[in-house]
Parts: C-alpha cells; sequence; structure tokens
C-alpha cells in the first residue's frame, strides 16, 4: 500500500511561485531558477520510482512511504522513499543526476562524471546508510526495535551508468530503478522472519505520518529578497503571465486571452508561499492590485480563509 504518496513538496510550489513573481532582471533569479531545477529533477526522480518502478508491489504486504521528515536529537533527517513490511525496512536514496557514477572501492569516494571531468560528490550510499542508521534510532526512542534496516542508493536516471567494482563491499548498496523490484525480492528472500504483526505495523504507520514535518523554507531569507522585489497583479493561472486585467470582477490575461473569476485566490496563495502566513486587508488590496478596501474586504471572505483580529488589525490565513 502506498501509505504516503508522491506530492510535490511544499518547497516546490514556493519556487514555483517566487520565480514567476521575480523580474527577469533581477540578479538572483538565475539562482532561484537553478535552485529549483535541481529539486524539480530530484523530485521527478523520486516519482519515477514511486509511482513506475515500485507500483507492481504497491498492493502486496509492503507500506510505501514517500518524503519522510523526522526530528531527532536536535536535528531533522529525511528519507526519500522507505518500504516497510512485516520483515524488514528498506531506506532508498533517490538520486536522478545526468551523470556517471563511479564508486571507489578502497576510500569508498564517489566521483560523478561532469562533462568528461570527475568530480568528488556525496558518497549516496554513505548518505543512504545514515538515513537508515537515524531511522533505527528514532524508531527505538518509540519503543521499536528489532525491525532490519535496509539501504540502498537508488539512480533513477536511465542515462547515467554505475561504475562498481565486482568486490566493493557496497555493492549490494547500489542499484537502477529498473532493478529495485528484484533488490525488494532479494530482500524478501533473505528476512523471512516475521517480526511485526498487524497491528504493530498499523502503530508504526501512524507514527511514521504523524511525526513528519515538511520542510519550512522561506525564499525570502534564502535568497536575501525583501516583499519589495515581489511583482503583486493577480497571475494567469494558465499561463502565468501578471498582472492579469480586471474589470467587473472577472480578471483577463492579456497575453493568452482566458478570463478568470476565481484567480485571485491562486495570487493569495503566492503572498502565503512568498511573504508571510497571514495578510491583512491592505496587504491584500496592494498584492491583488485592487482600488479599494471594500473590494479586497470581498476577495479575502471569498476565499475561505480563517482570520483572527477585528477590523483594521485583521488578518487572514490558511
Ligand atoms: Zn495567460
Amino acid at each position: 500500500m502506498i501509505m504516503k504518496p508522491c506530492v510535490p513538496p511544499p518547497s516546490i510550489i514556493k519556487y514555483q511561485a517566487l520565480i514567476r513573481r521575480l523580474a527577469d532582471n533581477e540578479l538572483v533569479k538565475y539562482d532561484v531558477v537553478t535552485d529549483y531545477n535541481n529539486r524539480m529533477t530530484g523530485f521527478l526522480g523520486e516519482e519515477s520510482v514511486m509511482n513506475f518502478h515500485l507500483e507492481p508491489i504497491s498492493d502486496l504486504k509492503f507500506q510505501i512511504y514517500h518524503d519522510l521528515r523526522f526530528f531527532h536529537k536536535n536535528y531533522f533527517f529525511q528519507i526519500d522513499i522507505l518500504i516497510l513490511c512485516a520483515y524488514f525496512a528498506l531506506v532508498l536514496e533517490v538520486k536522478n543526476w545526468a551523470r556517471d557514477w563511479h564508486f571507489d572501492k578502497v576510500l569508498h569516494q564517489t566521483m560523478t562524471d561532469n562533462n568528461g571531468k570527475l568530480e568528488r560528490t556525496k558518497n549516496p550510499i554513505f548518505q543512504a546508510r545514515l538515513q537508515a542508521f537515524k531511522l533505527r534510532e528514532w524508531l527505538k526512542q518509540h519503543n521499536i526495535t528489532g525491525i532490519p534496516i535496509q539501504y540502498l542508493f537508488v539512480n533513477s536516471n536511465e542515462k547515467s551508468n554505475i561504475i562498481i567494482q565486482d568486490d566493493n563491499k557496497y555493492k549490494w548498496n547500489v542499484c537502477n530503478s529498473e532493478y529495485l523490484l528484484e533488490k525488494v525480492d532479494q530482500m524478501s528472500n533473505d528476512y523471512k522472519l516475521e517480526l511485526l504483526d498487524e497491528k504493530e505495523l498499523r502503530k508504526i504507520n501512524k507514527l511514521l505520518l504523524t511525526s513528519h514535518t515538511p520542510e519550512k523554507i522561506n525564499l525570502l531569507q534564502k535568497f536575501h529578497l525583501s516583499s519589495n522585489q515581489i511583482l503583486t497583479g493577480v497571475h494567469c493561472p494558465d499561463c502565468n503571465y501578471l498582472p492579469m486585467n480586471y474589470y467587473a470582477g472577472t480578471w483577463k490575461c492579456q497575453k493568452c486571452r482566458i478570463q478568470s473569476k476565481t484567480a485571485f485566490k491562486n495570487t493569495l496563495d503566492d503572498y502565503f508561499h512568498i511573504i508571510s502566513p497571514t495578510i491583512t486587508n491592505a496587504e491584500a488590496r496592494r498584492f491583488l492590485q485592487l482600488n479599494s478596501s471594500k473590494m479586497a474586504h470581498h476577495y479575502l471572505n471569498s476565499s475561505s480563509l480563517n482570520s483572527t483580529g477585528t477590523f483594521k488589525n485583521k488578518t487572514y490565513h490558511k
């Protein structure tokens, strides 16, 4: 069963909002777009593993989780994909890089091939091993012990090669995504002792889902931007063009010509994603480029938002 499906993480949605609201002449836009593309490539790799390569076993005995993030000993650790069953757990570290991977067997250094030049890279097998170690410790803290936890680096990029010698002691812990089901089969053959009953699996499932804490990323801080650099106006839900023209309750896109009565809702979401989790009437008026506080009031009240405070101190939030 897919217990936690693959959906774009909140950070990706925030990057998309920021990119459409940064003018092209902002120098930092290049860094924002580069960072976004890297995150998106990573996400698409995880998505292909979840929705394609793991799909055949999703209705069997396995509980499958995408993107888990837990607090442990003052820090967060994050797992790309976790496969859990009554017999074992398997932690996957997925990379979707368009580079070949070279694993050295002596020092266990990892190099990736950047257009013919080998560059030292963090060893993803050790990253997976570290996440498995932290998961074991974290589960122990919740009185769950005795489950074997294996780990695997999965290359999800079909154009990249893995170069590893036959006598590398970590060679079991690496595979291409198309070989992943074979690895899960091997584990099923190796671990035949049932360690968790249905009740315990349900308990762990609840613990994993309720303890997961999504990454909270403040992009203004991260890229040293001020809110004045963020473009205002309602953006087109189809082509992202902004600002749309407003006339008598309808927004119209000059570029693709679509019309919308509800486009303001996505724009308010952009405000929450980029600037602040709360908005006042005056801020909404400015961000939606409306002529009056009465109109801002109307649109804020038709957005199914929660509010606190009264009159001038009233703030709205999701
Ligand atoms: Zn448009």
